[in-house]
């Protein structure tokens, strides 16, 4: 092995705890398409990872695409054993992000294996591809995957496990798993199946490795509730994780062991959890520091907004999504500027840096007035508090109501972009905005509602990815989504015809 990528690995398996090291006959690689930092900050990929080698006869090892860099393609090394990634029986992925999708190639390639599943053969092992974005979108990896995981893995994995141990050949195994909640076998079915649903008692899972090495450093990551039941039409938390689950409270504080010393709750809406403050208040018993993701603006107030200061938040996070009140309601976002008014007050009251305020542009219906509100607003909140405005541009989703609204356009994206940024400019240091790129959205746009032929044209760009690339990509594979065109309407014909 390339004697830096040796170092690196050493480095990082001597800073973690909790790492499983195991033997057995069944052999799984459990790997990410991005950096050991993402992977390692992700609970599913660290919950699937400890339920693979809970399995009697499973020894499950990771491996991270951002090592393959420094290795030949087919010798990426999983970390507990530096074995080779693809000498393997189960070869798993999982993927968070559309825009993982050229590195699912990437990966698979630099492990040794075919990337597209109809040149593998039944000696090859068997790619199983689960995470979020599976939930969202399998089509785009049908390509790929032996068998596509969607919903809960606490429910798939363990029959997976049972699966194999009964199997004597891959069909066999698949004929088994054929038809459960969850299961997706893309040469078999044309349509998602079943999402899987685990029942509240899987709740909570936590992290399995604790490691400085991450975007999330050195903490103890745990789900305190699942699903969630507002109907913010947007978003797929409340549809891809099925029916609300709210984890017990003395369990959630069981299972964080002594001596951590950060704790981030995890939840699609942390602050409907009903046990918020009092595990807050225990873990700060203990000594422990707190992270969240964010907080409904709607349900802050000045005790959780201390439990999260005494915890060491810096900064308050808030979403408010829609730039108007039109498009809130539109939104069923159910957040108004009272609230926001008000979690800005309770910031500057508590002494919190400021506000971090997300928002999306480009979404349906919008106007350059919707606009013109949000930057009014911005700059009212920023006389209490200083905010840093995260922008993203609105990317429609399939199992949404909004499956079949147009992407707003990357022009028009980009103009209002360079409005805001222009008329907040002035409040530096009081606003500060950041955003995603137009562009980059549009891509994502594409995976989120494409079929098995974006992931085509994902292969194609294995070696080069860039945005006129995935036009060019896109070109040769024939996609076409009126729904989804780069720029706006009046430019559909012309657009269309390159496309086609
Ligand atoms: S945006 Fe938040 S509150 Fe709304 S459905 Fe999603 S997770 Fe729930």
């Amino acid at each position: 092995m390339n004697e830096r990528l040796r170092k690196r690995i050493k480095e990082r398996l001597e800073a973690e705890r909790g790492t499983i090291y195991k033997d057995a006959p069944v052999r799984v690689t459990l790997a990410y398409p991005n950096t050991y930092a993402v992977a390692m900050a992700s609970l599913g990929f660290q919950v699937v990872y400890r339920m693979f080698n809970a399995e009697p006869e499973f020894a499950c090892e990771r491996a991270f695409l951002e090592d393959a860099e420094y290795v030949r393609k087919g010798e990426l090394p999983t970390y507990e054993s530096g074995r080779r990634a693809g000498d393997c029986h189960i070869f798993g992925i999982s993927v968070a992000f559309e825009l993982d999708l050229v590195n699912i190639v990437r990966l698979l390639e630099a492990a040794g294996l075919e990337p597209f599943r109809d040149r593998r053969d039944a000696q090859d092992p068997v790619v199983i591809i689960g995470g979020p974005l599976t939930s969202s979108n399998p089509h785009p990896l049908r390509p790929f995957a032996d068998v596509i995981l969607i919903g809960d893995g606490e429910e798939t994995v363990p029959a997976l496990a049972e699966a194999w141990r009964n199997a004597s050949s891959k069909t066999e195994f698949l004929d088994l798993i054929e038809g459960l909640p969850g299961v997706f076998l893309p040469d078999r079915e044309e349509r998602d199946p079943r999402w899987a649903t685990a029942r509240v008692d899987c709740l909570p899972v936590y992290s399995q490795i604790i490691t400085p090495n991450t975007e999330l450093p050195s903490m103890f990551l745990i789900e305190v509730e699942r699903g969630c039941p507002r109907p913010c039409t947007f978003c797929l938390a409340r549809v891809m994780y099925g029916p609300t689950r709210n984890a017990d409270p003395e369990r959630v504080l069981a299972v964080v062991p002594d001596g951590v010393e950060k704790v981030g709750l995890i939840g699609a809406a942390l602050s409907d959890y009903p046990h918020v403050k009092y595990v807050g208040h225990k873990l700060l018993e203990r000594g422990v520091k707190l992270a969240v993701s964010s907080i409904r603006a709607d349900r802050v107030d000045h005790e959780l907004a201390w439990i999260l200061k005494e915890g060491g938040l810096r900064t308050f996070t808030i979403a408010a999504d829609g730039p108007s009140q039109r498009l809130r309601e539109l939104l069923k976002k159910q957040i108004k500027l009272e609230h926001l008014y008000k979690a800005a007050r309770i910031a500057r009251d508590l002494k919190f840096k400021g506000l971090k305020l997300y928002q999306m542009i480009g979404l349906p219906t919008e106007t350059d007035d919707d606009i013109t509100e949000m930057i009014e607003f911005t700059k009212e909140l920023a006389e209490i508090t200083p905010v840093a405005l995260g922008i993203s541009p609105f990317v429609p989703k399939r199992h949404t109501p909004h499956f079949n609204d147009r992407f707003a356009g990357i022009r028009v994206i980009e103009a209002r972009l360079k409005r805001i940024q222009k008329e907040l400019r002035k409040l530096r240091p009081r606003v500060e905005v950041r955003n995603t790129s137009a562009k980059w959205a549009w891509i994502e746009a594409v995976i989120a509602r494409g079929g098995p032929e974006v992931g085509r044209a994902a292969y194609l760009l294995k070696d080069r990815e860039s945005f006129s690339a995935w036009k060019t990509a896109l070109r040769e594979v024939g996609w076409h989504d009126p729904r989804t065109l780069p720029d706006p309407p009046e430019e559909t014909e012309r657009l269309e015809l390159r496309v086609v």
